[in-house]
C-alpha cells in the first residue's frame, strides 16, 4: 500500500484530546482531517476539517466517517471490534481490528501477554473469590480506565468493598509493591520498523496519571529491557501506530507489564515539544506509511503535568506562575465542563527546569488553583 498522499483525508474514530492532537499533527503534514464523536463540542471536532457527530460504537456513524476519509485511525481502544471491521472493510484502518480485539478485554490482554511469556503480576478471572493472592486490585475487564472500575482489597475481610465493582466481569491482580511506574511509548510502522521514545517515569494519583518525567531514572540495562519488552509486544500484536506499554519497576529492578494502550498515550504527552517528532506526528507517520521520525529529547529532559477539572473549582486557574517557568508550555483541550478528575489540559516543561517541576507538581497545582 502506498503512503497516504498529502491532501488526502485522515479520519479519526473518537474526538477527545488525543484525537485533537493527532489531527493537529496530521494537518501540519498536509493532510485533511475528519473525526467522529458523540459531542459536537468534543476537542477534536473543534479542529478537524470534517467533523462528524455520532457514537463511535455505532457502525453506521463510523462508516460515514470512513467514507469521508481515505484512511482511518483511532484515539480510543474500546470501540467494538464489529464496528472496526465495518470501517476496515471500507477503508484502510490502522491499527487493525484484530489488535484491538486482543486488548479490549483485560483478561484477554493478560492471557495474550502470558501466552507470549511477558512478565506480569499474578492475576485471574474474578468470577469467584477463590485463588486470589491478597492484597489484590480488582479491575473491570472492559471500560475501566483512569482508575475507574477498580477496587483494592487488603485481605478477604475487605470483600464487601468489592460488591459494586464486581457487578461487571473483573480480573483480580496481586497488588504490586513497586519502586516506580514507567511507560514505553513507541511507534511501529506498516513495514514493522519501530521508533522508541526515551522511557517515561510516571506518578499516578487515584489511578489517574498525575505527572511524567523523561528520561526515567533507570539503570541502562533496565531501560534496555523495558524497551525490548515493548518492542516485542508491539511485534507480537502486529500493531501499526503509536502504542504505550505501562510497566512496574520492582525494588529488585525487575519489570512487570501492567497494561498496553494501542494508541497515543497521556504518558507520551511530554514528546510534544520535548522531542524532535511528537508521539502524535509519529502516529500519523506510522499509519500513513511515512518514514518514522526522530525520538530523542531535544533538551535532554522533559516533564508533563496533567491539569484535571479539580483545578477549576474556583474558576479559571491563574496561569501566570506557569508562564514564568522557563521552557514551560500550556496545552488546553477546549473542553467546557470542568469536572473533578476530567482531563482539561496539561503542561510540559523541557530542559533543566523539568526535573524540579516533576518533583513539585503537587505544589504547582495548588499555586495555579489560586
Ligand atoms: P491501570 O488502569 O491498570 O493502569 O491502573 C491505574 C493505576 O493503578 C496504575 O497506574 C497503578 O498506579 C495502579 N495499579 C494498577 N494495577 C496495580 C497493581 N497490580 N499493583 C499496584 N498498583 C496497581
Amino acid at each position: 500500500m502506498d503512503p497516504l498522499a498529502p491532501g488526502k483525508t485522515l479520519g479519526i474514530l473518537g474526538g477527545g484530546q488525543l484525537g485533537r492532537l493527532i489531527a493537529e499533527a496530521a494537518k501540519s503534514l498536509g493532510y485533511r482531517t475528519a473525526a467522529l464523536d458523540s459531542s459536537p463540542s468534543a476537542p477534536a471536532l473543534q479542529v478537524v476539517d470534517k467533523p462528524f457527530v455520532g457514537a463511535v460504537d455505532d457502525a453506521a456513524a463510523a462508516l460515514k466517517l470512513a467514507t469521508a476519509s481515505d484512511l482511518v485511525t483511532l484515539e480510543w481502544e474500546l470501540i467494538p471490534v464489529k464496528v472496526l471491521e465495518v470501517v476496515a472493510a471500507a477503508r484502510p484502518l490502522f491499527p487493525a481490528p484484530s489488535v484491538l480485539g486482543l486488548i479490549q478485554d483485560r483478561l484477554t490482554q493478560k492471557n495474550f501477554l502470558r501466552k507470549q511469556g511477558f512478565p506480569q503480576t499474578p492475576y485471574g478471572e474474578a468470577a469467584t473469590a477463590a485463588g486470589w493472592k491478597y492484597p489484590v486490585i480488582l479491575k473491570r475487564r472492559s471500560h475501566g480506565y483512569d482508575g475507574k472500575g477498580q477496587c483494592r482489597l487488603a485481605s478477604e475481610a475487605d470483600a464487601p468493598k468489592a460488591s459494586e465493582v464486581l457487578k461487571a466481569p473483573c480480573v483480580w491482580e496481586k497488588l504490586v509493591d513497586f519502586k516506580a511506574e514507567i511507560s514505553v511509548i513507541l511507534a511501529r510502522g506498516r513495514d514493522g520498523a519501530t521508533a522508541v521514545y526515551p522511557v517515561a517515569e510516571n506518578v499516578h494519583r487515584n489511578g489517574i496519571l498525575h505527572a511524567t518525567r523523561a528520561p526515567a531514572r533507570l539503570p541502562r540495562d533496565v531501560e534496555g529491557k523495558a524497551v525490548a519488552l515493548a518492542v516485542e509486544i508491539a511485534g507480537a500484536l502486529g500493531h501499526v501506530g503509536v502504542m504505550a506499554v505501562e510497566m512496574f519497576l520492582l525494588h529488585d529492578e525487575s519489570l512487570l507489564v501492567n497494561e498496553i494502550a494501542p494508541r497515543v498515550h497521556n504518558s507520551g504527552h511530554y514528546t510534544l515539544g520535548g522531542c524532535a517528532v511528537s508521539q502524535f506526528e509519529q502516529h500519523v507517520r506510522a499509519v500513513c506509511g511515512l518514514p518514522l521520525g526522530r525520538t530523542e529529547l531535544l533538551e535532554g529532559r522533559a516533564a508533563m503535568v496533567n491539569l484535571l477539572g479539580d483545578l477549576w473549582e474556583k474558576g479559571e486557574p491563574d496561569w501566570a506562575p506557569l508562564r514564568a517557568i522557563p521552557g514551560a508550555t500550556l496545552h488546553l483541550y477546549g473542553k467546557s465542563g470542568a469536572r473533578p478528575g476530567r482531563k482539561m489540559g496539561h503542561y510540559t516543561v523541557v530542559g533543566a527546569a523539568a526535573e524540579t517541576e516533576f518533583d513539585r507538581a503537587d505544589k504547582r497545582l495548588l499555586q495555579l488553583r489560586g
